[in-house]
C-alpha cells in the first residue's frame, strides 16, 4: 500500500515527505496505522550519520497509533487495539530470556539495522529499498509494518499524541532511576541535562521519594520548567561550579545518584567530584563512539562509587510503559507539559526546535 513518511536520503539534510510503498505484513508483524510520533535525539544522530542505519531511511521511533491488520503468528494485539510503540528486543537471547530486553544481545540489528532479519526492507520508493524498522518500527510514517516485541497495548482512553514520546526518551530517564537506581527514601539525586530524558529522570526521582532533586543546565527556562515538574534545586553550570554548589545544596554530603544525559566528557568528570560516598553515577547519553571521559582514581578508591551505563531505562516496555501511564494519569508523572505538537510537514521544525532547546519534546501529529 502506499504511505506517507518523512524520508531521510541525505546525512544532515533536512527530512522530505513522500509517497513510499509499504510491503506486506510478515507473520510476526502488526501494521500500524500512526496517530503521532515523538521526535528524539536520537533520530537527528542517526539522520546526521553518527549511527550507520543505511539511508534512505524512515526514522522515527516514539509512534502510537491503532493496530489495522495482524500477521497470523502475533498474539498480543488484535485489530483495532490501540498500541505505543517501543523499542525492538529480540526476544530469543540470554539477555532477553533474563527479562533484560534493553540489553538484547542482538540489539543494534533490531533498532538500528533499517531491515528485517532476512535482509528485507518494509518501504521502498520506486523498487529503491528504503530503511524500516528503525526501534522495530520507523514511526515517520502514516502507515508501519511493526515487530510485535515493540508493541506495547494500550486502554483505548489514553490519548495517542499524548503519550507517543513515552516510548523512548521519558521510559529512559524515568526508569534509569525507578528500575536501575531504585534510589533510598529521602536520599539525593542530580540530574545532568534537562532535555526530555532528564525531565523523566527527575520526575521518577519525585515519585520515588528523594528530598533532593537538583536539575542541571545551562538554560534558565529549562531549569524553570523543571522546578514546574518538582526539582527542589537548580544548578545553572554557565555560572557556578558543579561539584560546590551540589556540595552547598546538600550541606556538604554531594550526591547519592546522578544521572547524565548530557554525555558531556568534562560535565562527567565534574559530575564525580559531586557524588556522595558510595554514590552512583548512571550515563544515559549518547555520545559518538570513541569519546572517552576521565576521573580520578588514587584519592578517590575510599569513595566507593559505582558507575553504570544505562540503556532505556532498564525497562521492559510491555511492563514499565502502563506503570508510566498510571503515575501520568494520577498527576504524578506529568510529562505532557514538555510536549508540543507539529503536522508531520513541520517535522524539521520540530527537530530545530528540540536542538534549540525551544521545545522539549515534539510530537508529530499523522
Ligand atoms: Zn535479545
Amino acid at each position: 500500500m502506499q504511505v506517507t513518511a518523512a524520508v531521510a536520503r541525505t546525512q544532515g539534510a533536512p527530512l522530505t515527505i513522500e509517497q513510499l510503498e509499504l510491503d506486506d505484513l510478515r507473520p510476526t508483524e502488526a501494521r500500524v496505522r500512526m496517530v503521532a510520533s515523538g521526535v528524539c535525539h536520537t533520530d537527528a544522530i542517526v539522520r546526521d550519520g553518527i549511527y550507520p542505519t543505511p539511508l534512505p531511511a524512515v526514522l522515527g521511533h516514539e509512534g502510537a497509533g491503532v493496530v489495522e491488520a495482524v500477521g497470523d503468528e502475533v498474539t498480543t494485539v488484535a485489530v483495532g487495539d490501540h498500541v505505543l510503540l517501543a523499542a525492538a528486543y529480540c526476544g530469543k537471547c540470554a539477555r532477553c530470556r533474563s527479562g533484560q530486553m534493553a540489553y538484547c544481545e542482538n540489539l543494534f540489528a533490531a533498532d538500528f539495522g533499517g531491515r528485517r532479519s532476512d535482509g528485507t526492507t518494509a518501504f521502498s520508493s520506486a523498487e529503491e529499498p528504503v530503511s524500516s524498522h528503525f526501534f522495530g518500527q520507523s514511526s515517520f510514517a502514516s502507515h508501519a509494518n511493526v515487530v510485535e516485541e515493540s508493541l506495547v497495548k494500550l486502554d483505548p482512553d489514553v490519548p495517542l499524541d499524548i503519550v507517543a514520546p513515552l516510548g523512548c526518551g521519558l521510559q529512559t530517564g524515568a526508569g534509569t532511576v525507578l528500575n536501575e537506581l531504585q534510589p533510598r527514601l529521602g536520599s539525593t539525586l542530580v540530574v545532568l541535562g534537562t532535555g526530555a530524558v532528564g525531565c523523566g529522570a527527575l520526575m521518577a526521582g519525585v515519585v520515588a521519594g528523594c528530598s533532593h532533586v537538583i536539575a542541571v543546565d545551562v538554560h534558565d527556562s529549562r531549569l524553570q520548567l523543571a522546578t514546574e515538574l518538582g526539582a527542589t534545586g537548580t544548578i545553572n553550570t554557565r555560572n557556578a561550579s558543579l561539584a560546590e554548589a551540589v556540595m552547598e545544596l546538600t550541606g556538604g554530603k554531594g550526591a547519592d545518584y546522578i544521572v547524565d544525559t548530557t554525555a558531556r566528557p568534562e560535565l562527567l568528570t565534574q559530575a564525580v567530584d559531586a557524588l556522595a560516598l558510595r554514590g552512583t553515577l548512571a550515563v544515559v547519553g549518547a555520545a559518538a563512539p570513541g569519546t572517552e571521559a576521565t576521573f580520578e582514581i588514587g584519592a578517590s578508591l575510599v569513595k566507593g562509587w559505582t558507575f553504570k551505563m544505562v540503556i532505556q531505562g532498564s525497562s521492559v516496555p510491555q511492563v514499565f510503559i502502563p506503570k508510566l501511564i498510571a503515575l501520568w494519569k494520577q498527576g504524578r508523572f506529568p510529562f505532557d507539559k514538555l510536549v508540543k505538537h507539529y503536522a508531520l510537514d513541520q517535522i524539521n521544525e520540530g527537530f530545530a526546535d528540540s536542538k534549540s532547546g525551544v521545545t522539549v519534546k515534539p510530537v508529530v501529529r499523522h
